[in-house]
């Protein structure tokens, strides 16, 4: 008797029956055998020792592909956990999954983690993985599993075994003197890890839910090479760098108040600054193409909210209603009701179409705390929203339109590189979404259409749609190769059908508009944070907050200073005197940490001939010249996407 084994380059391979998943790596190649992690048999993550169920299709994994390196991160958490145990034998157990990068483990004990355990931990992990444990699979009944969990004292390991469905395997996995429950799998030994590095600690409660014990979480990472990880260590660093939570405090940009509460945000006037420049922009760009911009209130009778649909699928995100006279009323958690009501105010024609309503509409919605923040997950925040209601026939070249203003923008604000998603209706199940079969067919149509005539290379995502309508989701790729959500243009069927609007055809017959949703910043705030780690929060000179610093040396130099000031403000410039009585290399310093673009050194030789001493961030000194000529050569980068 043999399996089949059919391999992901379709070839077929007969194996004996019994096989393992390292026997199956072994016949492929002995390279591969030594570098297998797992496997993926029929879609299902499988460690090597196990052995493969009857013909499948086995795709071995290294700690190349992203499942593998789950198994290898995963395993490193057990060993993480085994360490802990043998330091602090009274820390009860709780869960550790591999995450993005690494993984990380949670611990019930009596005080929060310190550097310097870490550094023990991490030595006691280093033992574990140089005794080259063998992890052994056992399957094993509720009953028993319960008992051995509850004999150890691991609370949460009881929790987790009750939570196994009925009918489900269970499994425990043993290294040493190490048990845990888990579904696996893992690397076959502790001796397989190479490179471990235990990054930091922070509270985090039982099952993420804040009425349930605070626990400890350690964060790690493991890699194969030294090289790999010293590499992740210096990204994690830069980023850490770049963090906008981090900058928006030093550069004055933003605050998050406890008096007020979590993800609210205040805009500090610096950050005010560039959100004012963006919005300037943002909306001479689109009445340039033909967007009607208006403004709508933050709540509304909750019937709307009930017409919208909003009720019926968007709820647990919505706050509570307010009562006013005896009438319910909600936060508005998005704008299209609003618009929508715009459109209906008055009897539309084919002629009137395409009518699109733009507006900077700040929303609020419900996010758990334990899921805040900065500036990317928050509770009010201020949508770039529009909508475009137009006939089908419609529909691509808007959709064309949409495509060009927003490869514009990005364009403008540093972002040269993205990734675009069509999401699409799952074809298996067709009943889930809204709408008829022609109409959703017509409108994939479009929206493939648009992206081929932009060239926008794209990934098709089957079953990613919501189910009101068909979508393209862009991903902005920042200077780190970090991806952030990008513009998303949704085509919707659900909204015009709920409100019943419409419009006259030129058949004299009324006719259904198609709605497009789409923003291109997505929010002023999330997109204000993936400006600041984009740039590193050295804005380009024209999204600067302040544009050039003047620095006169002595105090005798301020009259100069304010004369410098006035000339570059007649130009159009941003410009700050610094008045303090400091030393000019503290002045200097300080300028590069604010990350202003430029700095005008101002002394007596300076004021006599007329000149400035230009430094540029970054670049340093470029020597002195006149006022205007400075004026002249920075002119170029005070306009809207002006590179430096
Ligand atoms: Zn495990
Ligand atoms: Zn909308």
């Amino acid at each position: 008797m043999s399996i089949q084994v059919t391999l992901p380059d379709g070839s077929v391979r007969a194996c004996p029956e019994g096989s393992t998943v390292r026997d199956v790596a072994a016949g492929i190649g002995p390279g591969l055998a030594a570098a297998a992690v797992g496997a993926l048999v029929d879609g299902r993550a499988r460690g090597l020792a196990e052995s493969i169920p009857g013909d499948a299709s086995v795709a071995v994994l290294t700690f190349a592909d992203p499942k593998g390196r789950e198994i290898y991160r995963h395993t490193t958490s057990h060993v993480l956990a085994q360490a802990v145990k043998r330091l602090f034998p009274e820390a009860k157990l709780a869960i550790g999954p591999p995450i993005e990068d690494g993984f990380y483990y949670d611990f019930e004990v009596s005080r929060p983690f310190t550097p310097d355990d870490l550094t023990a931990i991490e030595a006691e992990m280093g033992r574990i993985i140089e005794d080259d444990l063998p992890l052994e699979r056992r399957e094993i009944s509720r009953e028993e599993a319960r008992g051995l969990f509850l004999g150890l004292g691991e609370r949460f390991k009881v929790d987790l075994v009750e939570d196994i469905p009925e009918g489900e395997m269970i499994t425990i996995y043993k290294q040493g003197d190490f048990t845990d429950l888990c579904a696996g799998p893992h690397l076959p030994s502790t001796g397989r890890i190479r490179k471990i590095k235990l990054l930091s600690a922070a509270g985090a409660y039982w099952r993420g839910d804040e009425r349930q014990p605070m626990l400890q979480r350690i964060y790690g990472t493991s890699f194969e090479k030294e090289s790999e990880l010293i590499a992740y260590l210096q990204r994690l660093e830069e980023a850490r760098k770049r963090d906008h939570r981090r900058l928006g405090k030093e550069l004055g940009l933003y605050q998050i108040h406890e008096e007020t509460g979590p993800g609210l945000v205040f805009w500090y006037p610096k950050g005010a600054r560039v959100r004012e420049l963006i919005e300037d922009f943002w909306r001479r760009e689109h009445r340039k193409r033909g967007y009607d911009l208006v403004y709508t209130p933050h709540i509304g009778k909750i019937d709307l909210w009930e017409t919208s649909g909003h009720l019926d699928w968007f709820r647990e995100n919505m706050y509570s209603p307010m009562e006013v006279e005896g009438k319910e009323y909600m936060l508005k958690p998005m704008n299209c009701p609003f618009h929508i009501l715009i459109y209906e105010s008055e009897t539309r024609s084919y002629r009137d179409l395409p009518l699109r309503i733009g507006e900077l509409g700040t929303v609020y919605r419900y996010e758990r705390s334990g899921v805040l923040h900065g500036l990317l997950r928050v509770r009010g925040f201020t949508q770039d929203d529009a909508h475009i209601f137009c006939r089908p026939d419609q529909l691509e070249d808007e959709l064309v339109e949409v495509i060009d203003l927003f490869q514009h923008m990005m364009k403008v604000f540093g972002f040269d590189n993205y990734e675009a998603l069509l999401a699409l209706r799952d074809p298996q199940s067709k009943k889930k979404y809204i709408g008829e079969d022609a109409v959703w067919e017509r409108a994939e149509a479009a929206l493939t259409a648009a992206l081929q005539r932009k060239n926008l290379p794209y990934t098709r995502g089957e079953g990613d749609a919501k189910f009101y309508g068909p979508a393209i989701d862009i991903t902005l790729k920042d200077a780190l190769g970090r991806g952030w959500q990008g513009p998303t243009i949704q085509v919707d069927f659900n909204e015009p059908e709920r409100f019943g609007i419409n419009y006259m055809g030129e058949d004299g017959a009324r006719h259904r508009p198609v709605i497009v949703h789409r923003v291109v910043l997505g929010s002023m705030e999330r997109f204000f944070g993936s400006l600041i780690e984009h740039h590193a929060g050295a804005f380009p000179t024209w999204l600067a907050p302040v544009q050039v610093r003047v620095l006169p040396i002595a105090d005798r130099h301020h009259d100069y200073g304010a004369e410098v000031r006035r000339k570059l403000e007649e130009h159009g410039a941003r410009v700050e005197v610094d008045r303090r009585n400091e030393k000019i290399g503290y002045k200097i310093r300080d300028a590069e940490l604010q990350k202003i673009p430029y700095m005008l050194v101002v002394g007596d030789r300076e004021a006599a001939e007329g000149k400035v001493a230009v430094r540029q961030r970054e670049k340093g000194d470029l020597g002195p010249m006149p006022v205007e000529e400075f004026a002249a050569r920075i002119a170029p980068y005070l306009r809207p996407g002006g590179a430096v």
